[in-house]
Formats: C-alpha cells, structure tokens, sequence
C-alpha cells in the first residue's frame, strides 16, 4: 500500500480509505471486511453517524482488534450540518461513545450541499463553535466537509478557512469539481473522494463496450488511476460489501505515479469515441444552460446522457437519473421530461444543443426506478 499526506493535516493516509457503509449486514461480515482491508494496508476508516449501525460496529471492532495500535488507525466520521448548535455538541459525544473512542481522528460535516448549510455553519451560534470546542478539548483531531453540492457552494466552503480536509465527488467521467480540487490543493487541504467506483460510473460492473475500450486495463483501473495519477489527490473511498470486494484493486495499492503512455493514449482515445459518437449532440459540461425555470438539472441529466450513448453506461445513468426529485439536497434538480420547452436556455448554450429534444430523448432513455439514497 502506499500512503500520501493528507494536506495540513499532515496525517498519512493510505491512497485506498475503507467506507463502513455496505458491510453492515453482520457483525461479522463487518469484522471480516475491516479485517481484510487493514491487513493490506490501509489505515483511513470511515463512517458516518448516518450510516445506520456502521459507527456501532466499528466500534465495537476497535475494540477488539490486534491488527495494529490505535495510532495507526484514522476514523473519520461525519455529523450532518444542523442550525442547532447544542444539538451539534450532543453528536459529537454521541459518536464518540459509539465509537468506543476519547477523540476522533477527522470529523467532517456530511454533505454542506446548500447555501443554508453554509450559513448553518459559518452564521452567529452556527454548528462550527462545537465542532471547534471539540478541537480544542481533543475530542476531535481535525475538521473537514463533505459536499454533494453545486461547484459555487463548495468553492465558498473551501474559501471560508475552517476546515483541513474535503470529501468530493471528482472523476473520470465527472470533472466539473476541478476547480474545487485545484483550489483545495492550494490551501493544502486534504482531499479524500467519494467512491470512485459507485458514484464514479458504476464501475464494478462496467458495460461490454466500455471494458473494450479500456482494454487491456479495466474501467475500474482507469478511474483509479486517473485519480492516483494527480498528486493533488490524497486518498479514495472504497466501499467494500465484503473481503472479495477488494480482489480487483489489489494491484493498485502500489500504483502511486504519473500515468504511463499506455494509460494516456487510453484516455485519449475515449475521448476520441465520446467525441465521434456524440458528434453534435455533445454537452460539453458548461453549464451556461442554467437556471432553468422549471429547475431542470439540465448538465446532469446531459452528462448521463452522454455516457449512456457514447460507452453504452445505462445502468450508471439510470441509477443516478431515479435519484432527481427523489434525493432532496444530495442530488437536486428535476427530471428531463418537466421540459416546458419555454427556450430559456438554448440562447445559453454555446454548443446550440436543442436542448428540449435532448432532455427528452435522456428520460427515455434513463427514467428507470426510483432510487433513493443508501440511507435514505
Ligand atoms: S427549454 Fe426546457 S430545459 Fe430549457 S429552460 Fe425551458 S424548461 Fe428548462
Ligand atoms: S449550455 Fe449546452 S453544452 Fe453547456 S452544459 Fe448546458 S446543455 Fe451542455
């Protein structure tokens, strides 16, 4: 395994962290998957008071195992932004008994997704002055968020100076937060991203023609790589279901360098297919068609689309597509078929997308079940 700095923190974390959320369903299962992942190396566990059983367990596995000391082992575990200040102060303990812990390695608020979240925070009596209290009593080593929110909230919260580290989405096939990982990386934050391998393309099972392309790497390897392969990037949540799960991303855990010719000329000839595929049907990912007056996530539900058509990633964009409208703040925006076809935005885009047709054609194609989020 190798390890990298986590920004200001100045922790050193493994390149691979452990998320505690898919393992839940024993006791055991839990124990065994822990197990694994720290005898291989890695060292950065997270979990979140959320994540239903997942701070009960972990604690009750610190506990008891011998693997290596508690100072070889980083918790991170995130409380939800309130306006409730006292109620804030009341997590913190409570996650700690969870935990069986006296302090807490890395505390993130989960999910500063909105304007009011901010505000929750950073306003008079906001829900940061205990999380601050905690830092200076010990009960908390550092601070940090995580974010499912637009480009401009994240870049506030990274401007307002409060916290040490971020967990973002940022990928291969989602790049848009690239001005949040650059400005991040310039207040040497430590930057940890959200499970490249699910929210990232669902890539543990890639469709056939997407594993062509990427062939003789696999989708999985490529994301991973086009992650590790960017210094700025400390660490990458893996959600692991059980011990199997980690079989194929173990010959990554060493893989810490550029990229070789052979994985750029890959890179290049996706975005060579994207193109030719998409031809004049491609959204470039601007988002000048926004705001829609019918709250239409416009970029998104294009990006879905673009993936679906151009490496046949239907299953990806069905699984985020049934989360708008059924996601709140974690996944905003609205369906494609509330098109009122008023034009509002198709003066916008600069790639003169018939913006309309395309949303419709995304709902066809994308509209499966509904889906919620994991702890939702
Ligand atoms: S045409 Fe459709 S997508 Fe564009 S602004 Fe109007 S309602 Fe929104
Ligand atoms: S303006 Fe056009 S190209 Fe840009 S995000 Fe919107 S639809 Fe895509």
């Amino acid at each position: 395994m190798q390890y990298r700095r986590f920004g200001k923190t100045n922790l050193n974390l493994s390149i691979f962290s452990l998320g505690t959320m898919r393992c839940l369903a024993s006791p055991s299962l839990f124990n065994d998957t822990l197990t694994t992942g720290i005898s291989l190396g890695i060292n950065h566990l997270e979990t979140a008071k959320g994540y239903g059983k997942s701070e009960e367990f972990l604690g009750h596995f610190l506990q008891q195992q011998t693997l290596v000391s508690r100072e070889e082992l980083y918790i991170t575990t995130k409380l939800n932004p309130t306006p409730d200040a006292e109620l804030m102060a009341q997590w913190i303990d409570e996650s700690l008994k969870r935990l069986k812990l006296d302090y807490i390695d890395c505390v993130a608020i989960h999910g500063i997704n909105t304007w009011e979240h901010l505000e929750w925070i950073t306003g008079a009596n906001g829900c940061f002055l205990p999380l601050q209290r905690g830092l200076e009593e010990g009960k908390i080593g550092h601070l940090g968020f995580s974010t499912h929110g637009s480009l401009d909230v994240i870049l506030a919260a990274i401007e307002t100076d409060l916290f040490e580290f971020i967990n973002l989405h940022y990928y291969y096939f989602f790049q848009r937060n690239e001005p949040a990982i650059a400005l991040a990386a310039q207040k040497d934050m430590g930057i940890f991203i959200i499970s490249p391998g699910d929210k990232g393309g669902l890539l543990y099972t890639p469709p056939a023609l997407l594993q062509d392309l990427c062939a003789p790497f696999s989708p999985l390897e490529l994301t991973y790589r086009f992650l590790l392969s960017d210094g700025r990037i400390s660490t990458l949540s893996t959600g692991m279901a059980n011990p199997r799960e980690f079989e194929p991303i173990l010959s990554l855990f060493e893989k810490n360098d550029k990229l070789t010719p052979e994985e750029s000329q890959k890179f290049n000839q996706l975005e060579e297919h994207l193109n030719t595929v998409l031809n004049t049907d491609k959204c470039s990912q601007c988002y000048q068609c926004l705001p829609c007056p019918e709250s239409i996530n416009i970029p998104e539900i294009l990006r879905l689309r673009n993936l679906a058509v151009a490496y046949e990633m239907k299953n990806y964009g069905q699984y985020r597509y049934g989360m708008l409208e059924n996601a709140g703040h974690w996944f905003p925006g609205k369906k494609g078929h509330r098109c009122t076809d008023c034009g509002d935005c198709l003066p916008r885009c600069p790639e003169n997308l018939d913006i309309p047709q395309l949303l419709k054609d995304a709902h066809q194609r994308l509209n499966g079940s509904e889906r919620r989020r994991l702890w939702e």
